[in-house]
């Protein structure tokens, strides 16, 4: 399988306060990939260092072979990072349908984004039924929903999600992530999931690290991983 995403030696800071201290990362066309740890381990700040945001960052990140650390994080947006920030980011004071358009401004081109539009409304048929309602009166779920829906009309390679099940009632969750694994094969895009529960992420996930203190401390098949006692215990409460 081709790489999507090779991240070497990334560190992150905000300020003079250090958080991650070198990890190395990588997702391979098509793949799931979980990122687990405890509250605190780096989780949301690995995504914004990928996408260059609110951090300062060393190391080398490349997306299909071209390095983008040092890039805008609009320009990491055109080249394919779709990111779906933990509080969703969503425009609260606008209509679902018009957070969705923004959306679209990441594309490296308006061709299509119709369309797009309409496929994301068949995976998310209560943003279709919603589609002129003010974001912010949309349900936890809903806005969940939306956020995906407008990172997913930037046509993105990659897809960075942060703790998509936050807040959220355990059902509506299990639709979101079915629908998750939806996305994953019919719109060929990869994922790096951060999700602190974590049977969740490891059930949804084809492989996944484990972060502790801003340091990469285990990986593998979701599976092993699944198996490992230290993380049965400390993440699975078994
Ligand atoms: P959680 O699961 O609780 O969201 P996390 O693994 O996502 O945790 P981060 O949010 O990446 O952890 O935070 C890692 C460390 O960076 C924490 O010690 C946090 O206090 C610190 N941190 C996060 N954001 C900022 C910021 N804007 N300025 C300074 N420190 C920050």
């Amino acid at each position: 399988m081709s790489s999507i995403l090779e991240v070497r030696g990334l560190r992150a800071a905000y300020g003079a306060t250090r958080v991650l201290q070198g990890l190395d990362l990588d997702i391979a066309d098509g793949e799931i990939v979980a990122l687990l740890g405890a509250n605190g381990a780096g989780k949301t700040t690995t995504l914004r260092a990928l996408c260059q945001a609110m951090v300062t960052t060393e190391g080398s990140i490349s997306l299909v072979g071209q390095r983008i650390d040092g890039r805008s994080t609009e320009q990491i947006a055109k080249l394919g990072v779709g990111h779906v920030p933990d509080g969703r980011g969503t425009f609260l004071g606008l209509t679902a349908e018009e957070n969705l358009r923004l959306g679209a401004y990441a594309r490296p081109s308006r061709i299509g984004a119709d369309a797009d539009m309409e496929r994301i409304y068949g995976y998310f048929p209560r943003l279709k039924e919603r589609r002129a309602q003010q974001a912010g009166t949309l349900s936890g779920g809903e806005q969940q929903m939306l956020a995906i829906g407008r990172a997913l009309m930037g046509k993105p390679r990659l897809l960075l999600l942060d703790e998509p099940s936050f807040g959220l009632a355990p059902l509506i969750v299990k639709d979101i992530f079915a629908i998750m694994r939806r996305i994953n094969q019919e719109e060929q895009v990869s994922i790096l999931l951060v999700e602190q529960n974590a049977k969740l992420a490891l059930d949804l996930s084809d492989r996944a690290y484990l972060l502790e203190t801003g340091r990469i401390v285990l990986s593998g098949p979701s599976d092993d991983i699944r198996r490992d006692d230290a993380v049965r215990r400390a993440y699975l409460g078994e």
